[in-house]
């Protein structure tokens, strides 16, 4: 027998499906998604596979073919519905088949110590020698087989195998016989017997709501859809606090109560435990959670009972999409506009696409919810491409939905109240204070630190082309800076800046950060304690969740944070929340600041008022009357989409035109330089000679937002096509046609930063 395998990890070279002789006796312990070690290339080195094909006969040279080296697990590591997106995944994300099976087949299964062995014992141990007396059998194997065991008892069948030189036929006949039982067993005891959830929460956690009729429809909707078991997708757009992981978690129980099994997603920062108990609580001890900080031991425990189907629901971040579910039936995506479910290293998926590939192939359902979804689900939504199910009003009809009040920056600094807290904002701060609760400010620094805005106006420099913030950069040959459009490549010295707004040509580096907004809280508050999480409090592990911790316990009054603090967090005793600098998100140099900002507001002002206290958000701003911040304030997501469903229109930017981002970087800059514009010369050819419909634009070379990075600069190209797949064309094109050593790129079929 021989068998077809992937080598996990494998770069293009190596891409390939290999064919491996399955020696006997190994033949009952290799299964199509069998994980072993096979001898390769000249060395015979050992590398890991993943077996994907099982054939009798082996068309070609038989000298060539080698032997399998060992398996590492019998049992598969890849059911049949994974086995079939792995090529489809390596094509649409530009990686080879082997990434795919690394980011299936976690190093933890593959480092596993406990391979899978089968042992053989005696049925009857009277019987056996009551054959052996009768000398009824003919094979000398046969015999030598039984009174091996006779004599020593069970062992595994190696072991048999190797001390009588027998064969494992030898020992299936005499179990086809009802003599001997092989059973498979791990081959020490360190198998995990923990409860796959560690203990079932209790109280507040199982309590079960009467659902509201907005909630009981949707759930009979996506119920519907899950019986069909056809590849539905269904938005659930659902304002904060509708109740919308009331209807996760009520169509998840009933999808595992018919024995099937659900992939439940949530962005990395909210897998917080309050979260896992929310859904251990409801859904029982057949949960495995996935998450960064699991060791290796814990981690390879989760997936276990997930393979085996002994875990049902599958709690995770974005890597969750891959788990070996058995007999999924649905995929929950919880905040699916969140930026986490795109992977920002390669292989660059998207958990949200991958979701949909599965479904495709299992007929899963996949449920994506938001209060603000991503402007190209809402468009799908829309086209009729996903059901869309809505939840317009809070599931608890005590909680009222937050004020959220605009303030006018530029009368505050005129008022001399400074650039950070304005005074509605102070005062609020102190009332909240002494009635004992607590406040959030997020102040959002995400890449605004290249941009230039208007000292009069607070507007940033946008293109001209694009409307979206030029970056800053500094030309180190001649001292001199530019600002650049990173979509476009458009760039005029920074001198050359007018205000789009308002006509100034005063600008500065504006903002300030999280640090210096804690200094001056002391100076304002000196009674009140602060904690700040940010990228600096939150490099140790575990440090975010202390400092989650510590702020639920009300050690602190005050917590500042960047977009880090606005999600899924629920503080009851938060009842003011101040965004600072709502100017410098949408300051930032990506198609996708708009979105993001809507996002982060709403976000963070359901953050306020979750407990019995009705919450005041402040959104400071210099132009507080600007459409974005209005529909946020009024939280109108509807009027939002129209307006920048339109921009995305006028521009050819996603869902309208799929956007690809190639980066070339290098150490040296010269030849990064000579080396990108040979780059843009073939791609401007190439892309010239293709077909009309295909639509392509092609922009750069540019300097990337972030130029130099661990030591290499990195310039830019950006293209535009009617889809992905028209991008991915090209994207092979260069793969195929470059030397990745001399010419190393990445790529990116769905890029979210400029
Ligand atoms: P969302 O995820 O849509 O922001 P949540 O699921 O967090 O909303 O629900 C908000 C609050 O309402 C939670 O405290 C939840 O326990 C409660 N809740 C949900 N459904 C109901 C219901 N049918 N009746 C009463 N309370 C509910
Ligand atoms: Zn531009
Ligand atoms: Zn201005």
């Amino acid at each position: 027998m021989y068998c077809s395998v992937i080598l996990r990890g494998s770069v293009r070279q190596t891409d390939n499906l290999y064919t491996y002789r399955i020696p006997e006796e190994m033949r009952s312990d290799v299964n199509c998604g069998s994980l072993i070690y096979v001898p390769f290339g000249k060395g015979d080195s050992e590398r890991c596979a993943v077996v994907v094909d099982i054939t009798d006969s082996f068309e070609g040279d038989e000298g060539v073919i080698k032997d399998i080296a060992s398996v590492i697990s019998s049992l598969p590591v890849l059911n049949s519905d994974q086995i079939a997106l792995i090529d489809k995944i390596s094509e649409r994300f530009n990686c080879t088949k082997g990434d795919v099976v690394e980011l299936m087949v976690p190093s933890c299964v593959v480092n596993h110590k406990n391979p899978v062995e089968v042992f053989a014992e005696l049925v009857s141990k009277e019987t056996a020698q009551e054959v052996l007396d009768s000398e009824t059998l003919r094979s000398v194997a046969h015999i030598n087989i039984l009174e091996y065991l006779l004599e020593r008892g069970k062992c595994t069948r190696k072991e048999l195998m190797s001390s009588l030189s027998c064969s494992s036929a030898q020992v299936k006949a005499l179990e086809d016989k009802g003599l001997v039982r092989l059973v498979k067993e791990t081959s020490d005891n360190e198998v995990p017997v923990i409860s796959v959830s560690g203990g079932v929460p209790e109280g507040k956690f199982t309590e079960e709501y009467d659902l509201s009729d907005e909630q009981e429809t949707a759930i009979g909707e996506i119920l519907k859809g899950i019986d069909e078991k056809k590849d539905n997708t269904y938005l659930v757009f659902g304002i904060t606090g509708s109740g919308k992981t009331e209807v996760y978690l009520n169509i998840a129980k009933k999808v595992i109560s018919e024995g099937g099994s659900v992939i439940y997603m949530v962005p990395e920062i909210s897998l917080t435990p309050q979260t896992i108990n929310w859904i251990k609580g409801r859904l029982g001890d057949s949960v495995a959670v996935l998450h960064s900080r699991l060791t290796d031991k814990q981690r390879y425990e989760q997936w276990n009972n997930i393979r085996t189907g002994k875990a049902r629901v599958i709690v995770g971040p974005r890597s969750g999409v891959f788990a070996p579910a058995v007999n999924l039936r649905l995929i929950i995506l919880d905040e699916e506009h969140d930026g986490s479910y795109k992977a920002e290293s390669h292989p660059r998926y998207s958990a949200r696409d991958i979701a949909r590939m599965r479904s495709k192939i299992t007929g899963a359902s996949v449920v994506l919810g938001s209060a603000t979804p991503s402007v190209e689900s809402f468009y799908a939504a829309n086209a009729g491409a996903y059901k869309l199910l809505e939840l317009k009003s809070r599931a608890r009809q005590e909680a009222t939905l937050p004020e959220i009040i605009p303030v006018d920056m530029k009368e505050q600094v005129k008022l001399g109240s400074g650039d950070m807290l304005s005074l509605p904002l102070r005062q609020a701060m102190s009332v909240a204070f002494s009635q004992n609760k607590q406040v959030i400010l997020l102040l959002n620094r995400r890449g605004f630190s290249r941009t230039l805005v208007c000292e009069d106006c607070g507007e940033p420099v946008t293109c001209k082309n694009c409307s979206v913030a030029m970056t800053l950069h500094n030309n180190r040959r001649n001292g001199t800076q530019s600002l650049i459009c990173h979509y476009c490549g458009y760039t005029i010295p920074s001198y050359e800046a007018r205000c789009s707004f308002c006509n100034s040509n005063h600008f500065t580096k504006a903002g300030f950060g999280t640090q210096q907004l804690e200094e001056f809280l002391h100076s304002v508050f000196p009674h009140e304690k602060v904690l700040r999480m940010d990228q600096d409090s939150t490099m140790t592990p575990g440090a975010h969740k202390e400092i989650i911790e510590k702020f639920a316990a009300k050690e602190a009054s005050i917590l500042i944070g960047t977009q880090m603090i606005a999600k899924g967090l629920d503080f009851p005793d938060v009842t003011v929340v101040g965004v600072l600098g709502a100017d410098l998100m949408l300051a930032s140099s990506s198609f996708k600041a708009s979105e993001r900002a809507f996002q982060l507001i709403t976000q963070a002002a359901g953050r306020a008022g979750r407990g019995e206290t009705p919450g005041k958000v402040f959104i400071q701003s210099y132009r507080p009357d600007q459409p974005l911040l209005q529909f946020a304030c009024t939280q109108n997501y509807r009027a939002f989409y129209e307006q920048e469903i339109e921009y995305r229109q006028k521009l050819n930017l996603p869902p309208y035109k799929a956007l690809g981002e190639i980066v070339l970087s290098l150490p040296e800059e010269d030849l990064l330089i000579k080396r990108a514009n040979e780059l843009a010369k073939y791609l401007n050819d190439f892309l010239g000679f293709q077909d009309k419909k295909y639509k392509f634009e092609v922009y750069g070379p540019m300097p990337c937002v972030i130029y130099e990075l661990r030591g290499r600069y990195r310039m830019s190209f950006v293209i535009k096509a009617v889809n992905k797949s028209a991008i991915n064309g090209v994207f092979k094109r260069l793969i195929a046609d470059f030397d990745h050593t001399k010419y190393p790129m990445s790529y990116d079929n769905d890029p979210q930063d400029g």
